[in-house]
């Protein structure tokens, strides 16, 4: 997906990373995960310890592996960053805990997507900062175990559910991202605007703002598509009706919707007639794989009144086919 993509070009992933806040107090919005997550720091920093593991959910692209950098940061420890899916042996997960120094913050994203064992390695690696070490194979199979330093894991989710209880119970603190509102999604964008010299007008700034879905990430990139066209067009201060055609030319809607989410509130309303439709079923017909429809366009379309989850599945509401300009069923029964 071209908008809420995981691998972006590597320009992309350069200025994105180019943009992200280094300390705390830079760090836009989330008021209450942030001051619980800097009494956290805080307090590790006076007893003299590591702070205890961290564990933070929430959409893509809320700021979770920006605030797992920030607080490495602010621990002057060193940072060592991998991900659930490329974490699928008790060996994968071994190789990178024996290697840890102290101190050091262990960033897990996606940390739903670690395999069985490693998972289980890691309940002993978080509590007794131990793990059994297997060498060999069959009955000559020995365990080794092996000291570690202490060291702070920081682990990233989608959807807290999605971790299993004896993992999530381990985390001493645990941080729920919510979307941003516009007000903050300005201010995240007049920081980038800055960063990347464009001149932007206030209502310019809320335009993009209202059509990022809440979401620094997608503010930032659309910011940049807007740079785009603005320098295409020769357009040298961006306004409101600049900001609006530049981003109606990339199909993201007044509201923020992209290409998937039209497509799944389009499947709901015509192929399903509003449903209650399975998420599978949903996931199929706009031809993404469930994980996506589920934490990347369902959230945001929840928060935005356009679909519902009922125990028989997904619904869309009355706004839903207002916003794609079709006529809702009772009316059209009626
Ligand atoms: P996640 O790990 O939750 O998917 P990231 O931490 O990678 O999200 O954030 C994506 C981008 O959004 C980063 O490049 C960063 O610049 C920006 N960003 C996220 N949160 C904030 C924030 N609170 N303030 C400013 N920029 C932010």
């Amino acid at each position: 997906r071209e908008l809420v993509g995981t691998a972006p070009a590597a320009e992309e992933k350069a200025l994105e990373a180019a943009l992200r806040p280094k300390t705390l107090q830079d760090f836009v919005g989330q008021s209450t995960v942030r001051g619980q997550l800097s009494l956290v720091l805080e307090s590790s920093r006076l007893r003299g310890a590591a702070a205890d593991h961290v564990l933070l959910s929430g959409p893509p692209g809320l700021g979770k592996t920006t605030l797992a950098m920030i607080i490495a940061g602010e621990m002057n420890a060193a940072l060592r960053i991998t991900s659930g899916p490329a974490i699928q042996h008790a060996g994968d997960l071994a190789a990178i805990l024996s290697s840890l120094t102290d101190g050091e913050v262990l960033f897990i994203d996606e940390i739903h997507r670690m395999s069985r064992p490693a998972e289980e390695m890691l309940y002993m690696a978080m509590e007794d900062f131990r793990v059994d070490i297997i060498v060999g194979k069959g009955a000559g199979a020995t365990s080794i175990p092996l000291e570690l330093p202490p060291f702070t894991l920081v682990g990233a989710t989608t959807r807290a559910g999605l971790l299993p209880g004896p993992l999530r119970d381990r985390f001493g603190f645990t941080g729920h991202l919510e979307y941003y509102s516009a007000d903050e999604l300005e201010r995240v964008l007049r920081r980038s605007a800055g960063m990347l010299d464009m001149q932007v007008d206030d209502a310019g700034f809320a335009e993009i703002a209202t059509r990022s879905r809440g979401t620094p990430r997608i503010a930032n990139r659309l910011l940049r598509r807007v740079r785009d066209w603005a320098l295409v067009h020769g357009v040298p201060l961006v306004d409101r009706e600049a900001a609006g055609q530049a981003l109606d030319t990339y199909e993201v809607d007044r509201r923020g919707l992209d290409r998937l989410d039209r497509a799944v509130l389009h499947a709901l309303c015509t192929t399903f007639r509003g449903g209650p439709v399975g998420l599978s079923t949903l996931a199929i017909l706009v031809g993404e794989e469930t994980e996506t429809v589920e934490t990347v366009a369902e959230p945001y379309l929840v928060r935005e009144g356009l679909l519902a989850r009922t125990p028989r599945g997904r619904i869309a509401t009355e706004g839903a086919w207002r916003h794609l300009g079709l006529q809702p069923p009772e009316s059209a029964d009626s």
